[in-house]
């Protein structure tokens, strides 16, 4: 955006604090906020950030075997593209922003620098990736037992979005005037569930719009009286939280996934792609389902995927072939990753898509065959002869996967590996000595 552009919002929006927020590896997004008077200085070398921030827990515990301590200096530093006034919040704007080193290089630990990497890595082949992020989340209002959720009433129920109706339209309109294309709503099969499909978007913008969607419906839900949960599995009994990613690559002007006389109009590069996806499952779960809770959202028949393979538009399969839409399929043909919920960062999320899928490319990897109908509903021997495996059961066994996958760890960097390993097992530790209780103290409110 331009200066004076920015400066004329500051003004007339009467901007008394604009934040510079960044995700960590947790997850969570954090940020420093400053007074529009120190624009300058801070858009010129940023704002003090201790390095070890972004090694911390959800629980802002810093794990003693972390590599990075208490001391040592890095920089938040904002991207002035991303500046929005929020619209739910007067007196407030914000800032996206890379976290750098002193001398102004991408700190070794900063997602969003990581995400910047794989795209340029897509750039040198020519390719562009297209993705947009489907969140689910629970729409809660305070009743006299506590917050409880909005409805209890059917999955694409008319007489929910009734319910809901108060907190969406506002939602929908603060979304749109920070540039998010809101194409479709509809209440979802869990209590107070709510989805809101968004427009696809290029590279790093789409990651962007993911941090801006979910800091929207969180400060829309406030500012009406709600509260929202992004938490995987809020109850055994409930639908879970998940966050599909939708994408395709594309090179000046085509869709390269699409190709008309392929199966289910899929391209080489499609299938190429998703032999990458299953080969890395379950490596790649560790940064797209991240937290404790994520693996009580596997469950079979719940349509959160619970077992390695791909269809074609089943959404049972860890991957889901999209078909098109009838006369757009060259430009609407995409695949469907699953096994994502909303406690993912997203630019970890999409780095490690995108390098399973280049490996998968590289290598030719084939998928398999596609599977036509629910895992669950086949024997085990049946699975077995699909090369089909069930999902780990907890986190623990994804991280060990992740610590174990070679083509992940040199392509996100040991250092970040190693330091999300101990800082997610220390999280895990707490949680276990916590108990239930504490997994919702975790990731109830804080994603
Ligand atoms: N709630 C399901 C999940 O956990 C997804 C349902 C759907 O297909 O939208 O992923
Ligand atoms: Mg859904």
């Amino acid at each position: 955006m331009q200066r004076e552009l920015l400066e004329k919002q500051l003004r007339e929006q009467k901007i008394e604090l604009v934040r510079a927020i960044y995700m960590g590896p947790d997850g969570i997004t954090r940020g420093k906020a400053f007074r529009p008077g120190e624009l300058d200085a801070i858009l010129e070398s940023g704002i003090g950030l201790t390095q070890a921030q972004m090694s911390v827990t959800v629980f802002d515990h810093l794990p003693s075997l972390s590599k990075y301590q208490p001391v040592g200096e890095v920089r938040i530093r904002p991207d002035v593209d991303t500046f929005q006034v929020l619209p739910y919040l007067p007196g407030h704007a914000r800032m996206l922003a890379d976290v750098e080193t002193l001398q102004g290089d991408p700190w070794e630990l900063c997602p969003r620098s990581l995400l910047k990497d794989f795209l340029s890595r897509l750039a040198a082949r020519g390719l562009q990736i297209q993705t947009a992020f489907e969140n689910e989340f629970t729409l809660s209002d305070q009743t006299e037992t506590g917050w409880e959720p909005v409805d209890q009433l059917n999955c694409f129920s008319s007489a929910a979005m009734d319910l809901a109706s108060p907190f969406i339209l506002p939602l929908i309109d603060a979304l749109e005037q920070q540039g998010i294309k809101v194409e479709k709503y509809y209440p979802e099969a869990g209590p107070g569930q709510q989805e809101i499909p968004i427009r696809h978007q290029a590279g790093l913008l789409a990651a962007d719009q993911q941090v801006v969607f979910k800091e929207t419906v969180r400060g829309v839900a406030l500012a009406h009286g709600y509260r929202v949960s992004f938490m995987p599995k809020i109850s055994p009994a409930f639908a879970g939280n998940g966050c599909h990613i939708h994408f395709s690559l594309w090179d000046e002007n085509r869709n390269l996934f699409y190709d008309p006389a392929g199966e289910f109009n899929l391209s080489g590069t499609a299938r190429h792609f998703m032999g990458g996806i299953l080969k890395h499952l379950p490596a790649l779960m560790a940064l797209t389902a991240p937290t404790t809770n994520s693996y009580r959202r596997f469950v079979e028949r719940c349509w959160s995927s619970s077992y390695t393979c791909w269809g074609p538009d089943n959404r049972e399969a860890s991957v889901r072939a999209a078909s098109g839409y009838q006369g757009q399929e060259a430009a609407t043909v995409n695949l469907e990753y699953r096994p994502c919920d909303p406690t993912c960062n997203p630019y970890l999320a999409l780095s490690a898509l995108i390098c399973a899928g280049l490996d998968g490319i590289e290598n030719e990897l084939d998928p398999g065959d596609p599977v036509l109908t629910d895992p669950a509903l086949l024997s085990a021997e049946e699975r077995r002869a699909l090369n089909m495996n069930a999902y780990p059961t907890d986190l623990e066994t994804a991280l060990s996967a992740l610590e174990q996958n070679p083509v992940l760890l040199s392509g996100l960097g040991e250092n970040r590996i190693t330091d999300y390993l101990t800082m997610k097992r220390a999280e895990i530790s707490m949680i276990d000595s916590l108990g239930d209780e504490g997994e919702r103290q975790a990731y109830e409110f804080r994603f």
